[in-house]
């Protein structure tokens, strides 16, 4: 397999492990080579080794690729109007999920893939390289199983979302529908859906799942081999950083509403704090302090929530910009949680920074620092996209064919 030098890096981010959480590691004038899909070595461009080939990226920035931790990408149809009566001024509610499931179960699995394929392709030109997506816009058991077995061909993260809401023949029963489908979850829909997830997750919070329903799912999840994370806190504070510790999620995702004690018990644990801008962006909704998680010690990251209904957006540039802007964070501190608490909040070591022997997943940016991302919001940066050491092409695929894309 041929090894390539990339020379001439104007300021190379490496969120090297070494140097802890949160740093960035930037150094100037670099060189990186790459064997074998990973890192090989990072030092002076002057003293950058030989190499099958050579890319010279004319004094521009090099980060790690963007690890987006947080999506929703099983689905058909889109919600646009919606958008527009909410900016209206009509109120965001979780009912809008119920037309979206509509839309996925009707579409077939070609519909469902080529969808999926089109986010994707948006999402390598954003500069993301590792993707997890949910399914939870089924909400039957075999539309739960057909999203995740579609998911589980384009990247490892799946994500097991039966528990994104109770979907209409069951809630019209009432409680007893509701009890019946926590169940189902838990049951059945588990079952077939655990062959194709490395992940389950629950929307706990007002108007979706309770605390007592969320730990009952994530447990029989746990107990089905599938790592937990849970959406919390993001339209009301109902106890879902309590239990996220408890259960050891890999994440707590929102994080909007949190007490002083919830911050305490994140800093105190191994569940990072996602936080997912588009998201207050798009319901027009407070934002969430990052400044108060990054100072008490939390691990933070950064991902995309991509959906049709209330964060309908692939670009990490567009979050970072919005959480320097609304969230209190800096750029670097956006970067590294785009990318290295991207990979914490998937806990992987592989990706999310450039140290020796990580995957070689990067971008070249179209300009010479990463704190052009922030400080020219709305401006494609996106040089290219690098990912296992090959350039990924603009359509969206590995040039020698990597599966997991
Ligand atoms: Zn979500």
């Amino acid at each position: 397999m041929s090894s390539v030098a990339i020379a001439n890096i104007g300021s190379l981010v490496t969120n090297d492990e070494t140097l802890g959480a949160g740093k960035i590691g930037e150094r100037s004038g670099a060189g990186m080579v790459i064997e074998h899909g990973r890192v090989a070595w990072v030092g002076d461009s002057a003293n950058l080794p030989e190499a099958d080939s050579h890319v010279d990226v004319g004094g521009q920035a090099v980060i790690p690729g963007f690890v987006d931790s947080h999506a929703h990408l099983m689905f058909a149809g889109d919600r646009a109007a919606e958008f527009s009566a909410r900016m209206e001024g009509k109120p965001y509610s979780a009912g809008g999920i119920k037309t979206t499931v509509a839309a996925t179960r009707a579409a077939t699995d070609d519909e469902l893939t080529a969808n999926l394929r089109r986010l994707v392709t948006e999402m390598h030109a954003s500069g993301i390289t590792t993707f997890e997506t949910k399914s939870g816009y089924g909400l039957s058991v075999e539309d739960e199983v057909r999203s995740l077995r579609i998911a589980a061909a384009h990247t490892d993260e799946t994500t097991f979302l039966g528990a994104h809401v109770v979907p209409a023949e069951f809630a019209e029963r009432g409680q007893p529908g509701v009890d019946e489908y926590v169940s189902l979850v838990s049951g059945e829909m588990l079952t077939g859906a655990a062959a194709h997830s490395k992940w389950i997750d629950v929307f706990c919070d007002r108007g979706a799942f309770d605390v007592d329903q969320a730990r009952e799912i994530l447990t029989a999840g746990i107990a089905a081999d599938l790592a937990p994370r849970i959406h919390a806190n993001q339209l009301s504070n109902i106890g879902a950083i309590e239990l996220a510790v408890e259960l050891d999620c890999a994440s707590a995702d929102h994080c909007t509403h949190l007490s002083d004690r919830d911050i305490e018990l994140l800093a105190g644990s191994n569940t990072v704090a996602t936080l997912l801008p588009g998201a207050e962006f798009s319901t027009r909704s407070a934002y969430p302090d990052a400044r108060r998680l990054i100072d008490a010690g939390a691990t933070v990251a950064v991902a995309t929530d991509c959906n049709p209904g209330s964060s309908y957006t692939t670009s990490m540039p567009f979050c970072i910009a919005v959480a320097v802007r609304e969230m209190q964070m800096s750029p670097a501190e956006a970067l590294w949680s785009a990318t290295a608490g991207g990979a914490a909040a998937l806990r992987r070591r592989d990706i999310g920074h450039l140290g020796l022997g990580a995957a070689a997943d990067f971008v070249i940016l179209n300009a010479p620092s990463h704190q052009h991302l922030a400080y020219r919001p709305g401006v494609n940066l996106i040089g290219q996209t690098w990912r296992n050491g090959k350039l990924i092409d603009p359509s969206g695929h590995s040039k020698q064919g990597h599966s997991h894309d």
